[in-house]
């Protein structure tokens, strides 16, 4: 490609990209394609020779568009969003073309210091103690394997990082709640701890996990000579966002010595808010903390801020250095490569400069309430229809409800069948998208009210189809 050609393909795609948001309301949120259908499509082999790049854009808007679920769409209201913001797709594609590999100070000293500010300037927005570093990662599952290895690497010396596990090694056990996301158990498998040593502690009728069953389940095992070595408390868990009582956690984390880390993924973002600090009540005690601005913070993924207190131990874990890495301003910048598990990284800090600064705190700050407002009235609506009911409280803009026919009330296994049908059939429809949990063993429609874009009329639309599809759904299974 010649740079004439790049700079009109450019143009061409900013417009295609343009046009693209400006139309997203006109795509099938989910993707309605069947397993293959996009795999039959697509050659075989690898063309030998060079493709026009005009042939390129045509198969990307005929083969690949049908086959992607569009998360920018307002009326997408499944999992936890991904969200991004048009200054924030403007940073990605002037990181795209600057592609540096960001792994130490020297190979790009702004990236390195952006990341440095801006990972303060979060701190800032959040809440979060002066005395934490952070630093971006790509997600927040690589951030709690982190936390779990340092947390490893201090209750054992350093030992398992020279010698790995061997006879004399404590058995070291992890505690989360019930409700915690997978990222933890996944984490416990990959740091050698084993899934059958994450203890999941019971949630009370909030789904919030029990500091009572927490201490004891502590207290049970230093008895049987386990290592107690980790706590991960969740504020916003992913199945109903669930805020976990931290400062009852992290009293008991300080008392037996256990390194705290916090799992704020989604709901870290709700921080900016000053009424919903009082999650953050215990936070000194916290050995580390993660957050997504890539879920609700209109950044897009990947983008995940790690923040830990003992930054030595941190790195001493990672730490390894070749000749090759080994530079001259080592020990008065951030080699933020020496922070994490992988080597190379991308330039994350990028769009987060320009979103924070395209929207300014205020405005975020608006749009987020604006997202708690919305699921708060939505959840209103749902409470006073006869056949609906809320299955866990409103904390932040997460929604959880399911259809309850009076008459089904007492009989689970045809409720879960009921609330799975209906969910496929929304899904199905192109026109909104919802996802789905398991709460006390029933099965629990998830709508969350945070896409960029969301306003007033597509909770509203989206209400009104779910009361449409369920009961024609009733009317059905009745005939
Ligand atoms: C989304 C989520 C995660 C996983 O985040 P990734 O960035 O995808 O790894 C972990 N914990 C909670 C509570 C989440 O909501």
């Amino acid at each position: 490609m010649t740079p004439q050609q790049f700079r009109q393909y450019a143009h061409q795609v900013a417009d295609w990209m343009a046009d693209y948001l400006e139309n997203i309301e006109q795509y099938p949120v989910k993707a309605q394609v069947q397993p293959d259908q996009i795999l039959e499509q697509l050659p075989d082999m690898p063309p030998s020779h060079a493709e026009d790049f005009d042939k390129i854009i045509a198969d990307f808007n005929d083969l690949i568009l049908p086959g992607i679920t569009h998360w920018q769409h307002p009326s997408f209201f499944a999992y936890f969003p991904a969200n991004s913001s048009p200054a924030s797709v403007l940073a990605e594609m002037l990181t795209a073309t600057l592609a540096a590999q960001c792994m130490l100070w020297d190979t790009s000293p702004a990236a390195a210091e952006l990341e440095e500010r801006m990972l303060d300037w979060l701190k800032q927005l959040t809440g979060l103690p002066q005395n934490l570093h952070g630093t971006l990662y790509d997600g927040a599952s690589t951030a709690t394997l982190s936390a779990i290895l340092a947390a490893r690497e201090k209750a054992t010396g350093f030992a398992v990082n020279r010698h790995g596990f061997t006879a004399n090694t404590a058995v070291l056990r992890v505690y989360t709640s019930a409700e915690a996301h997978s990222s933890v158990e996944k984490a416990a498998k990959m740091a050698g701890i084993g899934q059958e040593n994450v203890v999941k502690i019971p949630v009370d009728a909030h789904f919030r996990l029990n500091p009572k069953l927490l201490a004891e389940a502590i207290a049970a095992d230093i008895r049987q000579d386990y290592t107690p070595l980790c706590v991960v408390a969740t504020l916003g868990t992913t199945g109903c966002t669930a805020i976990d009582p931290l400062e009852e956690i992290a009293q008991i984390c300080n008392q037996y010595l256990v390194w705290l880390h916090v799992d704020a993924a989604y709901a870290g973002t709700a921080l900016l808010l000053p009424e919903y600090r009082w999650m953050l009540k215990g936070i000194e005690q916290a050995d580390s903390f993660v957050f997504n601005p890539h879920k609700w913070l209109f950044t897009n993924f990947d983008c995940s801020a790690f923040y830990v207190k003992d930054k030595e131990t941190l790195l001493q874990t990672f730490s390894i250095l070749p000749e090759y890495l080994k530079t001259e301003n080592r020990n008065r910048v951030n080699n933020y490569s020496e922070w994490s598990p992988q080597l190379g990284r991308r330039f994350r800090a990028l769009k987060l400069w320009f979103v924070l600064r395209s929207y300014g705190v205020q405005q975020l700050q608006e749009k987020i309430r604006h997202h708690i407002n919305l699921a708060h009235s939505l959840s209103h609506q749902i409470k006073q229809h006869p056949f609906f009911e809320i299955a866990a409280p409103v904390t932040l803009n997460l929604v959880c409800f399911r259809l309850a026919p009076p008459r089904l009330q007492q009989q689970p296994d045809a409720l879960n069948a009921l609330n799975e049908q209906l969910l496929q059939r929304l899904n199905q429809s192109g026109k909104m998208y919802l996802s789905h949990t398991k709460l006390n063993g029933l099965y629990t429609l998830r709508m969350v009210t945070g896409q960029t874009n969301v306003e007033k009329k597509h909770v509203e639309s989206a209400w009104k189809l779910i009361q449409t599809h369920a009961t024609a759904l009733l009317q059905g299974n009745d005939e």
